[in-house]
């Protein structure tokens, strides 16, 4: 029987936490690391629901009370925290030692722990010296590395995974639960970056609606700076009104617009990161000489760094034009 099955790919914790579950001998804390919308939840309520299951093999069997429990988020002994300040550690620990309400463990998970202070940190770190014995800690972040040193040496460090794009294509297009086109859903899985969670959260209309919008107008964008004409003064005019951050994104958007088709003047074959119809990028790609299309790169990514300095938005945007066409020439 395949345990964790509502869990995509990532078989490196299921082996971990599977094995664990089955001999039922746990870590006294973990710590789930990965990208933003990884699983790194899911994977802490699967196992949580697997140490409780009644079944007596292929734990979680996801149909027993106590499995039904944890998935409802109702079980009283599967507690989820998110903590910032050290008196919210000091609370939590209060009521650590006292026995679980309906099963043998008592399992705390903590969402975003990076955000822990070190104060913060430092009062968990006690009860992870000296943890009672009954009681699982799951630490989620997108990055261990802003955790304690001593925090981390306790506890077994899991890595989630980013997903193949193909992978993400199958599951929203089994999964969704309104209409959307292959394009559409081509689209989305690029811009999740391997990022199941986030590629749900793009199927959300509105959302997959604005992605669609940016990606476009990063398209217009980027072709109008190749041609470098009056059209494209107006544009960069009309996107000096952009907040820095918003201006950040647009530009990196365009910077992988331009790297698709520079990497496609070198190699008609290679791997495509903006673009979902190959035959288009090729097109714009036959159109225009590399030193041109170097000369817009460069350009972006000046200005990207620029923005990153806190430079004048508008002022940069107009570099963007001066300088690709000075590079490319
Ligand atoms: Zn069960």
């Amino acid at each position: 029987m395949e345990i964790f099955k509502t869990l995509i790919g990532n078989n490196e914790i299921k082996k971990t936490l599977g094995s664990a579950i089955a001999s039922s001998s746990f870590s006294h804390a973990y710590i789930i690391e990965g990208a933003q919308g990884t699983g790194k939840r899911l994977i802490a309520t699967l196992a949580s629901a697997g140490i409780f299951c009644s079944s007596s093999l292929g734990r979680p069997c996801m149909e027993c009370t106590s499995c039904k429990r944890v998935l409802d988020g109702i079980h009283t002994d599967v507690r989820y925290f998110e903590i910032t300040k050290v008196d919210q550690v000091r609370e939590i620990k209060q009521g650590l030692y006292d026995a679980p309400n309906e099963s043998d463990f008592k399992i705390y998970i903590f969402e975003n722990a990076h955000k822990m202070n070190i104060k913060a940190q430092n009062a968990l770190l006690i009860s992870l010296e000296e943890p009672p014995k009954n009681v699982i800690f799951f630490l989620l972040t997108t990055d261990a590395g802003a955790l304690l040193e001593t925090i981390r040496s306790r506890a077994q460090i899991l890595r989630t995974e980013l997903l193949d794009g193909e992978v993400i294509f199958k599951y929203l297009k089994e999964n969704l639960r309104f209409g959307m086109n292959d394009e559409a859903l081509r689209e989305i899985v690029i811009a999740s970056c391997g990022s199941l969670g986030y590629a749900i959260d793009l199927t959300d209309e509105k959302k997959a609606l604005e992605l669609i919008e940016r990606r476009k107008s990063a398209l217009d964008f980027t072709l109008a700076v190749i041609k470098n004409d009056a059209y494209a003064v107006s544009l960069l005019l009309s996107y000096s009104g952009y907040g820095r951050e918003e201006l950040k994104e647009h530009l990196s958007l365009c910077l992988s617009v331009i790297g698709d088709i520079i990497l496609l003047k070198k190699d008609k074959g290679a791997p495509l990161y903006f673009f979902t119809s190959r035959e288009e990028a090729l097109q714009i790609a036959q159109k225009h000489q590399l030193g041109k299309l170097m000369g817009v790169y460069d350009a972006l990514d000046e200005a990207i760094s620029a923005l990153n300095l806190n430079s004048n938005t508008a002022l940069t945007l107009m570099s963007i034009l001066v300088n690709s066409k000075k590079k490319g020439s």
